[in-house]
């Protein structure tokens, strides 16, 4: 029988449950992949949680990679054996899955299946920030958050490739040296620095264009300041907590500021988009201007363990459950 990781009630790691896992066979415009690894994501903390609710019981994950091992009816372009990845469909934290073909993509062979699974979801989200929702240009100056984790590593080393000057914030020491060394120029270790003075600072007084923050409630406000008049406040996750109401009043006190909530699902809503993210991602990986690496691994059987490490904020870069 195949295992999964199951969430039977929304709550603290422990929740987090290794059992049966009966996949069935593919229906109609599925795929049936074995996988060899699966993403840890901060959504997968929301989703067990309960903050993004799905309903009960649920095998969480949203990322993963792995080999096509059958094909439903209807489905062309793709062969047993194939070398797929995905981010997206909620079901990843298994050793088999069944999942919709127009929800993956091919792996291209410089690829392994540990580096797709590190990189997909979280790659993807720095392809839409960069180069979608703002897209970053030489000489911008922006501000990117939680700097040294998944999506950080990658918007660093993406922004810097793109010509911008990176000012990033980050919970601890060894963290500001990991983000300078993937092309943050400014590391602010923001549980001692006040990050608004520090950008005013940086930019002697003329502040940012564009604020990337995922760290969400105790950020949120504060980024707001960091911003010129009309600059641009992507507020895309809340890892400290969800942000409280926003009266838009302040946003015109502030300087006729823009917000935007920006989620990846929106932004590769059809198969093209997707493949057009995931390449962009393929082929500034093979340049070498973004490396993604697996920096930290776990059984998949140790969900929990790894849960656990990513609340409090023991990682830093990419995270992978390995089958
Ligand atoms: P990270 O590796 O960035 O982990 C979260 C980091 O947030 C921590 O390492 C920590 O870094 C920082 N942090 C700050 N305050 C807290 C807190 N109170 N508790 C825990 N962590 C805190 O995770 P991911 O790369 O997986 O995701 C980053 C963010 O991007 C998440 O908010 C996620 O929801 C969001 N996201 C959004 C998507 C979208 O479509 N909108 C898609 C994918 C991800 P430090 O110690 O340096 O402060």
């Amino acid at each position: 029988m195949n295992k999964a990781i199951w969430v039977e009630a929304v709550g603290g790691p422990d929740v987090l449950q290794w059992s049966d896992h009966e996949v069935g066979r593919p229906g109609p415009g599925q795929l049936m992949i074995r996988q060899h690894a699966a993403g840890l994501n901060y959504i997968d903390v929301y989703h067990r949680t309960g903050l993004y609710p799905k309903s009960l019981p649920f095998v969480p994950g949203v990322e993963g990679a792995g080999e096509i091992i059958a094909i439903g009816d209807g489905v062309a372009g793709f062969s047993i054996g194939d070398r797929i990845a995905y981010a997206g469909p909620i079901g990843g934290y298994a050793e088999e899955r069944l999942i919709d073909a127009d929800k993956v993509v091919r792996l291209p062979n410089s690829i392994d299946f540990d580096q797709a699974a590190a990189m997909m979801l979280q790659g993807m989200t720095a392809q839409m920030l960069l180069r979608s929702v703002y897209p970053v240009a030489a000489g911008d100056t922006i501000l990117v958050h939680a700097a040294a984790g998944g999506v950080g590593l990658i918007l660093c080393q993406w922004a810097k490739a793109l010509g911008a000057t990176v000012i990033g914030t980050v919970g601890s020491k060894a963290k500001a040296g990991l983000a300078a060394a993937h092309g943050c120029d400014h590391p602010i270790i923001y549980t001692k620095q006040d990050f608004v003075a520090e950008v005013a600072r940086i930019t002697g007084g003329s502040k940012l264009s564009v604020v990337y923050d995922s760290v969400g409630r105790d950020t949120f406000l504060k980024s707001l300041d960091c911003l010129r008049p009309r600059g641009l406040m992507v507020s895309f996750g809340q890892a400290s907590g969800p942000i409280e109401p926003l009266n838009l009043g302040l946003l015109a006190q502030k300087g006729s500021l823009f917000v935007t909530r920006p989620t990846l699902f929106t932004y590769m809503a059809t198969h093209s988009e997707l493949q057009a993210s995931a390449d962009e991602l393929f082929d500034i990986v093979a340049s070498g201007k973004v490396k993604v690496e697996v920096r930290q691994r776990f059984a998949l059987r140790q969900a929990s363990e790894a849960h656990r490490a990513l609340e409090n904020r023991e990682t830093s870069g990419s995270t992978i459950l390995t089958i």
